[in-house]
């Protein structure tokens, strides 16, 4: 592929240099000679299945979308790799917690690793702005055909690609937005469909997998990147569910009003500015590490325990956090007091089956006066079992009160169980 693309005048970009698009930008990004409908007679019933008579048109807006949306990621990584080797930290906030997290697990690139943003070649940031670059080139080349409406669709598919071939062959449900899709987010979904085939022609890429070599995972890598939605259907053909998104810093500081649901981790609910000693029990998942690290970066003393240690722990320990591979009993009471305790979706079932009192008073005992222990869960029986420890056990009830709220998926961590649609927090503070 690379070196028929040579040939008709594609390369490279080498590192640093600027890529205007010059009057690609301007211009229509697609020939209407190259779109097999657009030489049909308007009142064809092609028009009425794809529901515009402008095909062109829609296939420009769409491509233009993309363009930006890949414009936007390259500028972004570019900024940040200019800055790791100017000697920033790769961390938050220079990059954005969802990013650094697309980066790691859709590009599997080691997005804390400086090494990963200075070096070149696979899992670094010179190779994946190498491939972004090539695949934004393409889409505003006029070098690519369209069929408006091929035969060869399933009923599920949205276009597809063969080898080889600089077309790309859509289908009524690349047209045609799904009940309660609405237009903009129907052109975000347009937009990453034409990422993700062009992918397939540039770079040969797979619907399996993860890395750049998955049209999905690019595709979804510059979702993220843009802040914007990914397909139902296809969320978890690139690792799992992306992290809610992070609130903003900024929101946070200005909304004051209680009602407003806006405390998604249970970082949120440490306190800012003086040192603060915070644990998180049984941390596993990238996202729940991002969080410890960047309270860790904010100059707080966090320590993550886990019997378990996944890779997510490991990078963690290797970026400079403090991972304990061990269980929460196993702390000894008199280590240590911790003013926030953080725990998400404990499984403390079958064989790892705790009584909710004990399982409490593991955490409780380590809370220092005014601390507080956040827990989420999917179980509302589990979270009831919790609280109740607090309401009816008097031992408890003097030194702790306990707060539980049910949450919609999008105030609460994420979980390995998106489907179902409520979570719980149970709070805990220790009285003063
Ligand atoms: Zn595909």
């Amino acid at each position: 592929m690379s070196e028929s693309l040579a040939a008709e005048g594609f390369r490279d970009l080498s590192e640093g240099e600027v890529d205007p698009l010059g009057e690609a930008a301007e211009a229509r990004m697609v020939d209407p000679a190259k779109v097999d409908c657009a030489k049909l007679d308007r009142s064809s019933p092609i028009f009425k299945t794809i529901s515009t008579t402008d095909p062109v048109g829609v296939l420009d807006t769409v491509c233009r979308r993309a363009v930006a949306m890949l414009g936007n990621t390259i500028a972004e990584l570019t900024r940040i790799r200019a800055r790791v080797r100017a000697g920033a930290p790769p961390a938050f906030p220079l990059i954005g917690d969802l990013l650094g997290w697309s980066l790691q697990t859709r590009m599997l690139m080691r997005a804390s690793d400086p090494k990963a943003w200075t070096g070149s070649g696979p899992r670094t940031a010179e190779q994946i702005l190498r491939w972004l670059t090539n695949i934004r080139k393409l889409i505003a080349s006029r070098d690519l055909w369209y069929t408006c409406l091929s035969s060869g669709c399933t009923p599920t598919q949205r276009a597809f690609i063969t080898p080889g071939h600089f077309r790309i062959h859509l289908c009524r449900r690349f047209w045609r937005p799904r009940p309660g899709i609405d237009a903009a987010t129907h052109l975000e979904f347009q937009a990453q469909t034409i990422i993700h085939e062009v992918s397939h022609i540039y770079y040969d890429t797979e619907d399996v997998g993860r890395g750049p070599g998955s049209a999905h995972c690019i595709a979804q890598l510059i979702a993220d990147a843009n802040g914007s939605p990914i397909r139902r259907e296809i969320i978890g053909r690139c690792g799992p569910a992306a992290p809610a998104r992070p609130p903003s810093r900024e929101a946070d500081m200005t909304a004051e009003s209680g009602d407003v649901v806006r405390s998604r981790r249970c970082s949120d609910f440490v306190s800012p500015c003086p040192t603060q000693s915070v644990l998180f029990v049984g941390a596993e998942r990238p996202d729940e590490f991002a969080d410890a690290m960047r309270l860790a970066r904010e100059g707080h003393d966090v320590i993550a325990v886990n019997p378990r240690e996944t890779a997510a722990a490991r990078a963690f320990r290797r970026a400079g956090g403090t991972f304990l591979q061990a269980r929460v009993e196993q702390l000894p009471r008199a280590c240590c007091r911790f003013d926030t305790i953080c725990e998400n979706y404990p499984y403390p079932s079958g064989r790892h089956y705790v009584p909710p009192r004990d399982f409490a008073l593991a955490r409780l005992a380590l809370l220092a006066p005014g601390g507080r222990w956040v827990l989420f869960t999917e179980s509302a029986r589990y979270a009831s079992l919790l609280k109740a420890v607090a309401d009816y056990d008097e031992s408890v009830q003097v030194k702790f009160r306990a707060s539980l709220s049910s949450l919609p998926p999008s105030a609460a961590p994420p979980s390995s169980y998106p489907y179902s649609d409520t979570r719980f927090r149970v709070l805990f503070k220790r009285r003063r």
